[in-house]
């Protein structure tokens, strides 16, 4: 292979596939947000990657910031992955029947949200039984489905700005490709399809109970990212998720936490990880009661804080097709062929996607981890300083090891979708531009989080903090 070519060239091969893709494909894209809509200019397409770096169809190397939107946790084609897919790949593309490794995925799903919980004996295992999908899409959409068959409620509450995949009922007001192009949701959704979803404002108690005072007994589940990150990243406000767990559960509904973005990638137990170590904190803080808005008793042992259901995607699948829901044992066994809940897939724990999941995973040890934070912190300080100093307003927003940049004057920390709405976009473009032409690439969206792997190294963090401040003035004009 040649050298890597300098960044800010013509793009010149990028833009001729573009052209030929966009005869063929609908936009030149097989998802929205590829398309640059909200930045213009020549979509980049990629043709390897290589631990923290990515490299496009003309040759030019990036420091890469996408990671595949997540997935890509250890860094790309990380050597002990590749070797166990293309071991699995000898061995047969899939056979449609069960293989040895799903239960071995499944049980590292299950150990990894495990939890010590305060109050109780020993560690209380958050999901008891999963199931291997193959989209994020499919475990959200199979989630609801779980939760209508389990309560015979047919209404749904989702939050403005959360995203949960394309699926009919999940599009309204929802964040990711629909938040990057403006649009309120999607045709070809019939009107009694998204009369079944509720949006509210996220962050918003006072909305959620009058919701539940009018519908309560029709709601079946209410869905949440674990922390949003798909309208920028937005983590929950103090006492948020564990008030709204509390509510849906007097009120008989379920609560499905999404966290196929934020799942083993926030921190090893997801956002959730997080979330119950703060509750737990919060608790002790209350001299050994529980804190306002919990239940009564019981602290995080009680089920009324703790969700029912929880998806996976993204780095479950290590990069390959591959996602997962889980929950309590007598929730999961309403699925068929044990209970009257339908799913399947013909390709679902196929066994390339499920040995790349598993390797990924039992490769993101506390080293990972940590390196993985240490990149985080080093790049979104960076972003933070660069713009600072360049005058130009911005928020620097974070949870866990995830994080994003909002443009625009933000005194407070935004908590609602209609807050980062006012987001300057045409500051971010500027932005966005002048990385990839020095050499690193940003979601092309102001709305999406900023994704590190564990394989940026010190040469990689450098590389990037060494362009942010050209950005930044870019930005400033
Ligand atoms: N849920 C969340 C929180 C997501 O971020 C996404 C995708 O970005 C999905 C669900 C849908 O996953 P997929 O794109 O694999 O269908």
């Amino acid at each position: 292979m040649s050298a890597p070519r300098v960044p800010g060239g013509t793009a010149a091969r990028s833009a001729a596939l573009a052209e030929r893709a966009e005869r063929v494909i609908p936009g030149g894209v097989n998802s929205p947000v590829r398309a640059y809509g909200s930045v213009g200019g020549t979509p980049r397409f990629l043709v390897a990657g290589r631990g923290a770096y990515v490299t496009d169809a003309d040759g030019v190397e990036y420091v890469d910031l996408v990671a595949s939107w997540g997935p890509a946790l250890l860094g790309h084609a990380h050597p002990a992955v590749v070797d166990a897919v293309q071991a699995a790949a000898a061995r047969g593309l899939g056979f449609g029947a069960s293989v040895p490794e799903e239960a071995e995925l499944a049980e590292e799903i299950v150990s990894r949200l495990t939890l010590p919980v305060p109050g109780a004996p020993a560690s209380v295992p958050l999901v008891e039984r999963v199931r291997l999908v193959s989209t994020g899409t499919e475990a959200t959409m199979t989630a609801i489905r779980l939760a209508r068959g389990a309560t015979g409620r047919p209404l749904l509450i989702k939050f403005a700005g959360h995203y949960h995949g394309h699926s009919d009922g999940l599009l309204a007001e929802a964040g990711s490709g629909l938040a990057t192009l403006a649009m309120p949701g999607s045709a070809g959704v019939t009107a009694e399809t998204a009369a079944q979803t509720l949006v509210l404002p996220y962050n918003d108690l006072p909305a959620l109970e009058a919701a539940f005072a009018e519908h309560g007994d029709r709601i079946a589940a209410v869905i949440a990212e674990a922390a949003a990150a798909n309208m920028g990243v937005l983590p929950p406000a103090p006492g948020f998720t564990r008030a709204m767990i509390a509510l849906a559960h007097r009120h008989g509904a379920l609560v499905i936490l999404d966290e196929v973005l934020t799942g083993f990638r926030a921190g090893p137990a997801g956002y959730w990880g997080i979330a119950a170590a703060e509750m737990a904190a919060a608790d002790v803080a209350a001299e050994g009661g529980p804190a306002a808005g919990a239940p009564a008793e019981g602290g995080l042992v009680d089920a009324a804080v703790l969700p029912d259901l929880v998806t996976f995607g993204k780095v479950v699948g290590g990069g390959l097709p591959l996602a997962a829901l889980g929950g309590r044992r007598e929730v999961m066994e309403l699925l068929a062929p044990l209970g009257p809940v339908y799913q399947a897939g013909t390709l679902s724990g196929n066994p390339l996607a499920v040995t790349a999941g598993l390797t990924t995973l039992r490769h993101a040890d506390a080293e990972a981890y940590a390196r993985l934070g240490r990149a985080a912190a080093a790049i979104a300080e960076g972003a933070g300083s660069a713009l600072a100093a360049a005058g130009v307003p911005h928020r620097v927003q974070r949870a866990g090891t995830l994080f994003s940049v909002l443009f625009g004057d933000f005194p407070e920390a935004p908590t609602t979708y209609a807050q980062v709405q006012r987001q300057e976009v045409g500051r971010h473009r500027a932005f966005f531009h002048e990385m990839l032409a020095r050499g690193v690439n940003l979601p092309p969206s102001a709305f999406e989080a900023w994704f590190a792997t564990a394989a940026h190294d010190d040469a990689a963090i450098e590389r990037v903090l060494a362009v942010l401040p050209h950005a930044a003035r870019a930005a400033a004009r």
